[in-house]
């Protein structure tokens, strides 16, 4: 942080209470960055609206996307997709040098729009490329980064974003506000947030603005398109149902009895740390903090006690089942329904029952 702008720009007005000075009280206004890939949104920038949309509304300021890409309609219509997920306005830097991500002119582009426009939070999704694109850009503006958050809120006192996330390992949330700076920036994972209803009556301002750059300043160039082969790897964030079994599942060949269920349910399979550890299945199956944040309408856990660091990653779920043989583990404490039991028996016994269900569910159309 640069000395000049650390100096006392808030106030101490009584305990635990800021007051903004007028340079801070200048930045208003909540924006959303919505990150693109060949012609697709990331659905993380959605949910970051639906919750941007809340902090705006406690504020009492304006909501905005933020979109940078090429000058063509695909860029202007995520700008209308802005606005069908909550935002009032959107800013639109369109220019060829924006068709493909480079952290060079999206910094560039990014923080040039919060200095002029001043947005007192910019929210991005903790994804590669807002990751990337989050820290530099906080870095170039000095300003303060919470990094994927959990939760987000508004101190109303300090009229400053109350940003918390999992800190010493998972074992304890903090709850972090950027009081000298502005603006306030936050990443948060794809589906930690919920996904706000799309309202297709909703319309909204574009502010367009000019990049002010051009090629031959960048270093990078794209000399290739090669895309992210994601075909045949799980795609836990957003399957519906997802089996997972955790170390109570004991040996590796047991862990077929959770693929099982996931084939009769059309699920997807999770793991708990441990048996990822073990090499039981591959690392893009993880749940939890150090894996993946899930959201699925029935999350079924099996042998998994239920450690915190595994239940930040899946307790948003509509509907948990753990199965577990020990009647006090931590998992039945947040689980919408227990079974207590032995997962080698109870699995094949659940995985039966659908099965029939399934196929008269099925016979009677
Ligand atoms: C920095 C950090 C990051 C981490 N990130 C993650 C993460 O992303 N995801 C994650 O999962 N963990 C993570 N962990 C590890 C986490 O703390 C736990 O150790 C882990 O979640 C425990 O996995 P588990 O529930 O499979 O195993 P255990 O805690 O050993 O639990 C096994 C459970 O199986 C039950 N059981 C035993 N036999 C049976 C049976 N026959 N039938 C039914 N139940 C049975 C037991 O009663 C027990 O509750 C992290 C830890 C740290 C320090």
């Amino acid at each position: 942080m640069s000395e000049e702008k650390a100096a006392a720009p808030v106030k101490k007005a009584g305990k635990g209470k800021y007051e903004l000075d007028d340079r801070l009280k200048a930045y208003q206004g909540v924006w959303v960055f919505i990150e693109h890939e060949r012609g697709e949104v990331h659905p993380v920038s959605w949910e970051l609206l639906g919750e941007g949309r809340k902090l705006a509304d406690k504020l009492g300021v304006t909501l905005s996307g933020v979109v940078l890409g090429a000058p063509d309609l695909a860029t202007r219509r995520f700008c209308e997709e802005a606005f069908f997920h909550g935002a009032d306005s959107c800013y639109l830097m369109a220019d060829p040098i924006l068709t493909n991500y480079r952290n060079q002119p999206f910094t560039k582009g990014l923080t040039d729009l919060v200095n002029t426009y001043q947005p007192e939070i910019l929210l991005l999704g903790a994804t590669a490329q807002g990751r990337d694109l989050a820290g530099s850009v906080a870095t170039t503006l000095k300003t303060g980064l919470t990094a994927d958050c959990t939760e987000l809120n508004i101190d109303m006192e300090n009229r400053s974003m109350a940003a918390s996330r999992p800190t010493f390992g998972g074992s304890l949330l903090c709850t972090i506000l950027t009081l000298n700076f502005r603006p306030q920036m936050a990443t948060v994972r794809p589906r930690v947030m919920g996904m706000p209803d799309r309202d297709t009556s909703r319309q909204g301002t574009i502010i367009e603005h000019p990049l002010v750059m051009i090629e031959t300043d960048i270093i990078t160039k794209v000399l290739e398109y090669i895309p992210d082969n994601m075909q045949g790897k799980p795609q836990l964030p957003f399957a519906d149902i997802i089996v997972a079994g955790g170390r109570g599942m004991k040996k590796a060949e047991n862990f077929q009895l959770i693929w099982d269920l996931a084939l009769v349910l059309k699920a997807e399979v999770g793991a708990s740390r441990p048996v990822v550890q073990a090499n039981w299945v591959e690392l893009d199956r993880q749940v939890g903090q150090s894996g993946k944040t899930v959201r699925p309408k029935l999350y079924i856990a099996a042998g998994i006690s239920g450690a915190v660091q595994h239940r930040v990653g899946m307790e948003s779920s509509d509907v948990i089942i753990a199965i577990n043989s020990d009647p006090k583990a931590p998992i039945f404490e947040f689980a919408t329904y227990g079974i207590v039991g032995n997962a080698m028996t109870i699995l094949p016994a659940l995985t039966e029952a659908f099965k029939q269900q399934l196929a008269i569910a099925k016979m009677a159309g």
